[in-house]
Protein backbone atom coordinates (compact mmCIF):
# COMPACT_ATOMS: atom_id res chain seq x y z
CA UNK A 1 0.00 0.00 0.00
CA UNK A 2 1.34 3.31 -1.11
CA UNK A 3 2.13 5.69 2.31
CA UNK A 4 -0.60 7.97 3.61
CA UNK A 5 -0.69 11.56 2.20
CA UNK A 6 -2.04 14.47 4.41
CA UNK A 7 -3.13 18.03 3.38
CA UNK A 8 -0.64 20.77 4.91
CA UNK A 9 -1.04 24.31 3.19
CA UNK A 10 -1.44 23.60 -0.18
CA UNK A 11 0.95 20.36 -0.22
CA UNK A 12 0.48 16.47 0.24
CA UNK A 13 3.05 15.21 2.58
CA UNK A 14 3.77 11.91 4.42
CA UNK A 15 2.31 11.47 7.99
CA UNK A 16 6.05 11.60 9.48
CA UNK A 17 6.21 15.36 7.57
CA UNK A 18 2.80 15.88 8.38
CA UNK A 19 4.19 18.64 11.55
CA UNK A 20 2.92 22.18 12.64
CA UNK A 21 4.46 24.80 14.79
CA UNK A 22 4.22 24.45 18.85
CA UNK A 23 3.27 28.00 18.27
CA UNK A 24 0.56 27.30 16.58
CA UNK A 25 -2.53 28.90 18.62
CA UNK A 26 -4.22 25.75 17.80
CA UNK A 27 -1.72 23.81 19.85
CA UNK A 28 -1.40 26.32 22.41
CA UNK A 29 -4.88 27.27 23.21
CA UNK A 30 -7.38 24.67 20.83
CA UNK A 31 -7.79 28.20 18.79
CA UNK A 32 -8.84 26.84 15.72
CA UNK A 33 -12.26 24.75 13.90
CA UNK A 34 -12.68 21.90 12.30
CA UNK A 35 -14.87 18.97 10.54
CA UNK A 36 -15.58 14.73 10.67
CA UNK A 37 -16.43 14.10 7.36
CA UNK A 38 -17.23 11.09 5.96
CA UNK A 39 -16.86 9.60 2.69
CA UNK A 40 -18.78 6.28 1.38
CA UNK A 41 -18.40 4.30 -1.84
CA UNK A 42 -16.73 7.20 -3.10
CA UNK A 43 -19.75 9.46 -2.37
CA UNK A 44 -18.31 12.57 0.50
CA UNK A 45 -22.15 12.91 2.03
CA UNK A 46 -23.47 16.53 2.82
CA UNK A 47 -19.91 17.82 1.84
CA UNK A 48 -21.60 21.27 1.15
CA UNK A 49 -22.91 20.97 4.63
CA UNK A 50 -20.29 20.37 6.35
CA UNK A 51 -18.03 23.24 4.81
CA UNK A 52 -21.14 25.70 5.90
CA UNK A 53 -20.78 24.46 9.31
CA UNK A 54 -16.80 24.87 9.06
CA UNK A 55 -16.72 28.33 7.50
CA UNK A 56 -19.71 29.26 10.09
CA UNK A 57 -17.94 28.59 13.27
CA UNK A 58 -14.56 30.08 11.46
CA UNK A 59 -16.63 33.49 10.81
CA UNK A 60 -17.32 33.78 14.25
CA UNK A 61 -14.38 33.22 16.00
CA UNK A 62 -12.66 35.68 13.78
CA UNK A 63 -10.86 33.27 11.51
CA UNK A 64 -10.07 33.73 7.84
CA UNK A 65 -10.08 30.73 5.66
CA UNK A 66 -7.70 31.21 3.23
CA UNK A 67 -9.52 28.80 0.56
CA UNK A 68 -12.72 29.56 -0.85
CA UNK A 69 -15.47 26.79 -0.52
CA UNK A 70 -14.96 25.57 -3.92
CA UNK A 71 -11.17 24.52 -3.46
CA UNK A 72 -11.77 23.39 -0.37
CA UNK A 73 -14.30 20.87 -2.15
CA UNK A 74 -11.61 20.00 -4.37
CA UNK A 75 -9.23 19.75 -1.70
CA UNK A 76 -10.91 17.41 0.12
CA UNK A 77 -11.68 15.67 -2.79
CA UNK A 78 -8.30 15.70 -4.15
CA UNK A 79 -7.43 14.13 -0.76
CA UNK A 80 -8.96 10.74 -1.08
CA UNK A 81 -8.42 10.67 -4.45
CA UNK A 82 -4.17 10.77 -3.34
CA UNK A 83 -4.80 8.20 -0.87
CA UNK A 84 -6.99 6.13 -2.79
CA UNK A 85 -9.75 6.05 -0.54
CA UNK A 86 -13.27 5.71 -1.38
CA UNK A 87 -14.45 5.10 2.31
CA UNK A 88 -12.62 7.34 4.60
CA UNK A 89 -13.20 9.75 7.92
CA UNK A 90 -11.67 12.86 6.42
CA UNK A 91 -10.73 15.14 9.38
CA UNK A 92 -10.54 19.09 8.12
CA UNK A 93 -8.54 21.49 10.09
CA UNK A 94 -7.77 25.15 10.08
CA UNK A 95 -5.89 26.64 12.94
CA UNK A 96 -5.27 29.81 14.29
CA UNK A 97 -1.69 29.08 13.15
CA UNK A 98 1.36 30.58 14.15
CA UNK A 99 1.29 33.67 16.85
CA UNK A 100 3.41 34.62 20.13
CA UNK A 101 3.06 32.89 23.18
CA UNK A 102 0.30 35.51 24.94
CA UNK A 103 -3.29 35.02 24.00
CA UNK A 104 -3.53 37.72 21.11
CA UNK A 105 -5.15 35.68 18.14
CA UNK A 106 -4.32 39.03 16.00
CA UNK A 107 -0.63 37.80 16.84
CA UNK A 108 -1.11 34.76 14.28
CA UNK A 109 -0.79 35.59 10.53
CA UNK A 110 -1.72 32.47 8.83
CA UNK A 111 -3.61 29.83 9.19
CA UNK A 112 -2.60 26.28 9.14
CA UNK A 113 -5.01 23.94 6.88
CA UNK A 114 -4.84 20.45 7.07
CA UNK A 115 -7.18 17.49 5.64
CA UNK A 116 -6.43 14.05 6.82
CA UNK A 117 -8.45 10.98 5.48
CA UNK A 118 -8.09 7.20 6.70
CA UNK A 119 -10.40 4.96 7.50
CA UNK A 120 -12.16 4.80 10.51
CA UNK A 121 -15.13 3.12 12.52
CA UNK A 122 -15.49 4.72 15.82
CA UNK A 123 -17.03 2.00 17.72
CA UNK A 124 -16.12 -2.09 16.74
CA UNK A 125 -18.28 -3.20 14.17
CA UNK A 126 -20.35 -5.27 15.98
CA UNK A 127 -21.47 -2.98 18.56
CA UNK A 128 -23.28 -1.30 15.44
CA UNK A 129 -25.54 -4.82 15.34
CA UNK A 130 -25.76 -5.11 19.70
CA UNK A 131 -26.49 -1.39 20.26
CA UNK A 132 -24.53 0.19 23.41
CA UNK A 133 -24.12 0.80 27.23
CA UNK A 134 -24.23 4.49 28.18
CA UNK A 135 -23.78 6.17 31.25
CA UNK A 136 -24.70 9.99 32.22
CA UNK A 137 -21.59 11.47 33.46
CA UNK A 138 -20.96 14.61 36.38
CA UNK A 139 -19.28 16.42 33.55
CA UNK A 140 -21.82 19.47 32.05
CA UNK A 141 -22.36 20.38 28.69
CA UNK A 142 -20.91 23.99 28.21
CA UNK A 143 -23.69 26.48 28.56
CA UNK A 144 -24.76 27.62 25.09
CA UNK A 145 -25.00 31.60 25.66
CA UNK A 146 -21.41 30.97 26.76
CA UNK A 147 -19.67 28.97 23.82
CA UNK A 148 -21.86 27.79 21.20
CA UNK A 149 -22.16 24.78 20.54
CA UNK A 150 -22.32 25.41 16.47
CA UNK A 151 -18.78 27.02 16.62
CA UNK A 152 -17.32 23.45 16.21
CA UNK A 153 -14.26 24.66 17.57
CA UNK A 154 -10.74 22.58 18.54
CA UNK A 155 -11.72 23.19 22.09
CA UNK A 156 -12.83 19.80 23.00
CA UNK A 157 -12.14 19.78 26.50
CA UNK A 158 -15.76 19.72 27.65
CA UNK A 159 -16.42 16.58 25.36
CA UNK A 160 -13.01 14.75 26.47
CA UNK A 161 -13.66 15.04 30.01
CA UNK A 162 -17.28 13.38 29.05
CA UNK A 163 -15.23 10.68 27.19
CA UNK A 164 -12.61 10.03 30.33
CA UNK A 165 -16.01 9.67 31.96
CA UNK A 166 -17.27 7.10 30.01
CA UNK A 167 -13.86 5.37 29.87
CA UNK A 168 -13.77 5.35 33.93
CA UNK A 169 -17.02 4.19 33.97
CA UNK A 170 -16.04 1.12 31.61
CA UNK A 171 -18.77 2.07 28.46
CA UNK A 172 -17.75 3.03 24.71
CA UNK A 173 -19.99 6.60 24.91
CA UNK A 174 -21.35 8.95 27.48
CA UNK A 175 -24.68 11.19 27.84
CA UNK A 176 -24.32 14.84 28.95
CA UNK A 177 -26.51 16.96 30.50
CA UNK A 178 -26.81 20.57 29.97
CA UNK A 179 -26.29 23.14 33.00
CA UNK A 180 -29.91 22.61 33.75
CA UNK A 181 -30.11 18.87 33.93
CA UNK A 182 -31.51 18.38 30.29
CA UNK A 183 -30.21 15.96 28.34
CA UNK A 184 -27.97 17.85 25.93
CA UNK A 185 -25.66 14.93 23.56
CA UNK A 186 -23.11 12.52 23.93
CA UNK A 187 -19.10 13.14 23.99
CA UNK A 188 -19.18 13.26 20.24
CA UNK A 189 -22.68 12.67 18.99
CA UNK A 190 -26.44 13.13 19.07
CA UNK A 191 -29.22 11.70 21.09
CA UNK A 192 -32.62 10.66 19.41
CA UNK A 193 -35.86 8.83 21.83
CA UNK A 194 -38.80 7.02 20.73
CA UNK A 195 -41.30 6.72 22.65
CA UNK A 196 -44.64 5.09 21.17
CA UNK A 197 -43.14 6.06 17.44
CA UNK A 198 -42.50 9.74 18.59
CA UNK A 199 -39.10 10.89 17.99
CA UNK A 200 -37.41 13.21 19.69
CA UNK A 201 -33.96 14.82 19.85
CA UNK A 202 -32.84 17.57 21.98
CA UNK A 203 -32.94 21.02 20.20
CA UNK A 204 -29.13 23.07 19.49
CA UNK A 205 -29.95 25.99 22.55
CA UNK A 206 -29.98 23.07 25.08
CA UNK A 207 -26.40 22.32 24.18
CA UNK A 208 -26.47 19.73 21.38
CA UNK A 209 -23.94 20.42 18.02
CA UNK A 210 -26.33 20.54 15.13
CA UNK A 211 -24.99 18.06 13.72
CA UNK A 212 -25.22 16.65 10.14
CA UNK A 213 -25.89 13.24 11.08
CA UNK A 214 -28.69 14.51 12.88
CA UNK A 215 -30.22 17.06 10.40
CA UNK A 216 -30.39 13.96 8.41
CA UNK A 217 -32.03 11.82 10.30
CA UNK A 218 -34.92 14.21 11.17
CA UNK A 219 -35.23 14.52 7.50
CA UNK A 220 -35.93 10.55 6.70
CA UNK A 221 -38.20 10.52 10.20
CA UNK A 222 -40.46 13.26 8.94
CA UNK A 223 -40.63 11.36 5.56
CA UNK A 224 -41.29 8.22 6.61
CA UNK A 225 -44.05 10.31 8.09
CA UNK A 226 -43.22 9.58 11.72
CA UNK A 227 -43.75 12.53 14.38
CA UNK A 228 -40.44 13.92 14.99
CA UNK A 229 -39.68 16.65 17.07
CA UNK A 230 -36.93 18.75 18.59
CA UNK A 231 -37.75 18.53 21.82
CA UNK A 232 -36.38 20.00 25.94
CA UNK A 233 -36.30 16.42 27.69
CA UNK A 234 -34.89 14.55 30.98
CA UNK A 235 -32.91 11.76 32.04
CA UNK A 236 -36.21 10.14 32.75
CA UNK A 237 -37.69 10.36 29.19
CA UNK A 238 -34.46 8.49 28.38
CA UNK A 239 -34.96 5.87 30.70
CA UNK A 240 -38.74 5.18 29.68
CA UNK A 241 -38.10 5.61 26.18
CA UNK A 242 -39.01 2.29 23.92
CA UNK A 243 -35.62 2.88 21.53
CA UNK A 244 -32.41 5.24 21.95
CA UNK A 245 -29.47 5.68 19.64
CA UNK A 246 -27.04 8.11 18.78
CA UNK A 247 -25.37 9.96 15.87
CA UNK A 248 -22.47 11.51 14.27
CA UNK A 249 -20.20 11.47 11.63
CA UNK A 250 -17.77 9.48 13.64
CA UNK A 251 -20.55 7.31 15.28
CA UNK A 252 -22.63 7.08 12.37
CA UNK A 253 -26.00 5.74 13.40
CA UNK A 254 -25.67 3.30 16.35
CA UNK A 255 -28.45 1.70 18.73
CA UNK A 256 -28.16 2.79 22.91
CA UNK A 257 -29.31 -0.15 24.28
CA UNK A 258 -28.89 0.38 28.52
CA UNK A 259 -28.39 4.05 29.77
CA UNK A 260 -27.41 3.97 33.70
CA UNK A 261 -28.34 0.35 34.12
CA UNK A 262 -31.59 0.68 32.75
CA UNK A 263 -32.48 -1.33 29.55
CA UNK A 264 -33.96 0.36 27.08
CA UNK A 265 -37.42 -1.17 25.35
CA UNK A 266 -36.56 -5.03 24.71
CA UNK A 267 -32.97 -4.51 25.51
CA UNK A 268 -31.65 -4.94 21.99
CA UNK A 269 -31.58 -2.36 19.13
CA UNK A 270 -34.97 -1.16 18.16
CA UNK A 271 -37.17 -1.75 15.15
CA UNK A 272 -37.55 2.52 14.21
CA UNK A 273 -33.63 3.07 15.13
CA UNK A 274 -32.48 -0.13 12.33
CA UNK A 275 -35.53 0.81 10.22
CA UNK A 276 -33.86 4.90 10.07
CA UNK A 277 -30.35 2.90 10.08
CA UNK A 278 -31.02 1.37 6.61
CA UNK A 279 -32.40 4.17 5.43
CA UNK A 280 -28.88 5.97 7.09
CA UNK A 281 -26.95 3.38 4.85
CA UNK A 282 -28.84 4.11 1.45
CA UNK A 283 -28.28 7.67 1.56
CA UNK A 284 -24.35 8.11 2.64
CA UNK A 285 -23.77 6.57 -0.61
CA UNK A 286 -25.79 9.43 -2.91
CA UNK A 287 -26.61 12.54 -0.95
CA UNK A 288 -23.02 14.48 -1.45
CA UNK A 289 -20.46 15.29 -3.87
CA UNK A 290 -18.76 12.72 -5.87
CA UNK A 291 -14.87 11.83 -5.61
CA UNK A 292 -14.85 10.93 -8.98
CA UNK A 293 -16.41 14.34 -10.60
CA UNK A 294 -15.62 14.55 -13.39
CA UNK A 295 -16.01 17.97 -14.13
CA UNK A 296 -14.29 18.56 -10.82
CA UNK A 297 -11.53 16.12 -11.74
CA UNK A 298 -10.54 18.24 -14.64
CA UNK A 299 -6.56 19.11 -14.62
N1 LIG B 1 -22.05 16.59 18.92
C1 LIG B 1 -20.73 16.82 19.02
C2 LIG B 1 -20.21 17.49 20.23
C3 LIG B 1 -19.87 16.42 17.98
O1 LIG B 1 -18.56 16.65 18.07
C4 LIG B 1 -20.40 15.76 16.85
C5 LIG B 1 -19.48 15.30 15.75
N2 LIG B 1 -19.24 16.31 14.81
C6 LIG B 1 -21.79 15.56 16.78
C7 LIG B 1 -22.58 15.97 17.84
C8 LIG B 1 -22.42 14.93 15.57
O2 LIG B 1 -22.40 15.83 14.50
P1 LIG B 1 -22.26 15.35 12.99
O3 LIG B 1 -23.40 14.44 12.73
O4 LIG B 1 -22.32 16.59 12.19
O5 LIG B 1 -20.96 14.65 12.88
Amino acid sequence: MSEQLIFLNGEYVTKENAKVSVYDHGFLYGDGVFEGIRSYNDNVFRLDEHLVRLYDSAKSILLEIPYTKEEMTEIVLQTLRKNNLSNAYIRLVVSRGIGNLGLDPFSCKVPNVIVIAESLSLFPKELYDSGIEIVTVASRRNRSDVLSPKVKSLNYLNNILVKIEAGLAGVPEALMLNDQGYVAEGSADNIFIIRNKKILTPPGYVGALEGITRNAIIEMAKEKGYSMEEAVFTRHDVYVADEVFLTGTAAEVIAVVKVDGRSIGTGVPGVITNELLEAFRNLVVKDGIKVHNSELNAG
